[in-house]
């Protein structure tokens, strides 16, 4: 069990390689030995278990596979405990869709706030424009969060991993699609009394990206901050008139406050009843939310577990950087793309933009005590570890068979 001290946290660690063609060397033998070490021992019987995870939306089905989802909810159910599958109403509403069902899956699936969202628990915030937001209800009646997460990239911050999916996928709809994607426009960046209408409209021309809105009635100038790859064409067009002024804490503002809102629902589970997995799989530039099937950016690098959020998030980025981008699959959408820069920019940043340095979120949470960005990171059935290792012999089909 992983508990806050000054030591490093520990995060275990199943490679997508392995050593040996045999099941015991293979990627489900190293989740269930992932569980092992988590020690699921600290879930009572008839704790209610909810195993969070982002069921993706319409073609979107590159998600944690159901495949390890049912071998979680079978280590739970081991404890006596009840698990149950929960993410945003929509999601779980079309899940079948995308291959998960409660015959799959092995247990229920419930919407994580009701089937209108509805069901939820609000809490105040004092984070610039956000005085509350709305805790999914039924992460709030849960005992136990087991955080499953599909580590990917996100265009508002860079990265999408164990933070971002209760962060953003434990709160209500209104919370998640108007406060939380709504707080970079905080921070004042544009003076009305300085631009004209037709150099505001002058400026929404520049964007290449079409993320810059005028409204002439209103005399209102936005900017997409969540879309915008920084390519920074507006902030020289401005040059003279110098109404436009924005830089790296507008867009850190949403991974603050993403840190915030996952300690306000972490802390409500006891500190030996969160368990976080993450998925390195399928590792593609947007995140689950856009509902399309993409490219993986990076290569499939394999599981991680902690008992510490932040350890987990770190050093799943700090594998996603030393595995690198496949320069290939980056899809040509994606317009300002910087694979040349010598500057430390970690391959998500270098694909969203710099000012979306995807390891914040992780500062920020250290910060508010969740948890520790030193790790020690523990393989388990390394390949070097199951190439030395003998198959046992004659088992390539040891069930029921058609033939
Ligand atoms: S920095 Fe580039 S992408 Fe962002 S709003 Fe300005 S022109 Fe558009």
């Amino acid at each position: 069990m992983q508990t806050m001290t000054n030591q490093p946290s520990q995060v275990y660690f199943g490679s997508i390689q392995h050593g040996n063609p045999g099941r015991f060397a293979s990627m489900s033998a190293k989740l269930e030995k992932i569980i092992k070490h988590l020690d699921f021992s600290t879930i009572e019987k008839k704790d209610k278990v909810a195993i969070k995870m982002h069921l993706g939306f319409r073609d979107g089905y590159q998600t944690v596979p159901v495949f390890f989802a049912r071998r979680v909810v079978e280590a739970v159910k081991e404890t006596g405990g009840y698990p149950f599958v929960t993410d945003n109403p929509t999601a779980v509403y079309n899940a079948a869709e995308r291959g998960y069902t409660s015959e799959t899956l092995g247990c229920p699936l419930i919407p994580v706030a009701g089937v209108k969202d509805g069901y939820h628990e609000e809490r105040e915030f004092d984070f610039h424009n956000v005085d509350t937001l709305s805790i999914a209800g039924v992460l709030r009646d849960a005992d136990v969060l087991i955080d499953l997460s599909h580590a990917k990239g996100h265009n508002t911050c860079g990265y999408g991993g164990a933070i971002k999916n209760i962060a953003l996928g434990g709160y209500t709809g209104p919370s998640r699609w108007k406060k939380i994607h709504g707080v970079e426009n905080s921070i004042e960046y544009w003076d009305a009394d300085k631009c004209s209408p037709e150099h505001a409209k002058e400026l929404v021309e520049t964007c290449p990206e079409g993320h810059i809105k005028y409204d002439e009635e209103k005399h209102e100038l936005t900017i997409a901050f969540g879309m915008c790859n920084q390519c920074m064409e507006c902030i020289d067009a401005d040059e003279g008139t110098d109404c436009l002024h924005f830089g790296p804490e507008n867009f850190a503002l949403f991974q603050e406050l993403m840190a915030n809102g996952a300690n306000e629902i972490i802390d409500t589970f006891d500190e030996d009843k969160r368990f976080y997995l993450n998925f390195l799989l399928d590792i593609t530039a947007l995140c689950d939310c856009w509902g399309i099937a993409q490219p993986a950016v990076v290569n499939d690098i394999g599981i991680l577990g902690s008992r510490d959020i932040v350890a987990i998030e770190q050093a799943t980025l700090d594998l996603i950087a030393k595995e690198g981008l496949v320069e290939s699959m980056i899809p040509p959408y994606f317009r300002n793309v910087d694979l040349d820069s010598e500057d430390e920019l970690h391959p998500f940043a270098r694909i969203h933009g710099r000012m979306k340095t995807p390891y914040l979120v992780t500062e920020y949470a250290e910060n508010l005590g969740m948890g520790s960005r030193s790790y020690e990171l523990i393989e388990l059935l390394s390949p070097d570890e199951t190439k030395e290792m003998e198959a046992p012999k004659g088992v390539s089909e040891d069930q029921p068979t058609f033939f």
